[in-house]
């Protein structure tokens, strides 16, 4: 299959995410779980607390879709990705957040984008 770099398409966290956490110092923070809604498909994942802070690194994406992403990928510090495949429509999805840590145990993610490739067309 082939992917070119047109067809990701940049999605805002609160276009795509129910369930977050809004603050004074804050957006889109991640509480227990929150669910996403993929723009291709309407498909829905419920990702929770523990989703973010597993996915570290990881990624199901072959290299060239990766090297696609990774070029979308705004380089800010602490930025963390979670990558997959929408269960639906095959899509490539990459979820960008940052990680921050608040001492002790405990860290935030804050959600920031969700980059989308093309899924497959159904009827
Ligand atoms: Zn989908």
């Amino acid at each position: 299959m082939k992917m070119q770099r047109g067809v990701i398409e940049h999605f805002e966290a609160r276009s795509v995410f129910r369930g977050l956490l809004q603050g004074a110092d804050f957006a889109n923070r991640v509480g227990g779980s929150c669910i996403y809604g993929c723009p291709r498909c309407g498909h829905r994942i419920r990702f929770r607390w523990r989703s973010f802070y597993q996915a570290a690194g990881s990624s199901p994406f072959k290299r060239n879709v990766r090297r696609i992403l990774d070029d979308l990928t705004p380089q800010l510090d602490a930025r963390n990705c979670l990558d997959f495949h929408c269960p639906t429509c095959q899509a490539a999805t990459r979820i960008v957040y940052s990680v921050t840590d608040s001492g002790g145990s405990a860290c935030h993610f804050d959600l920031y984008a969700a980059l989308v490739g093309e899924g497959k067309a159904r009827r």
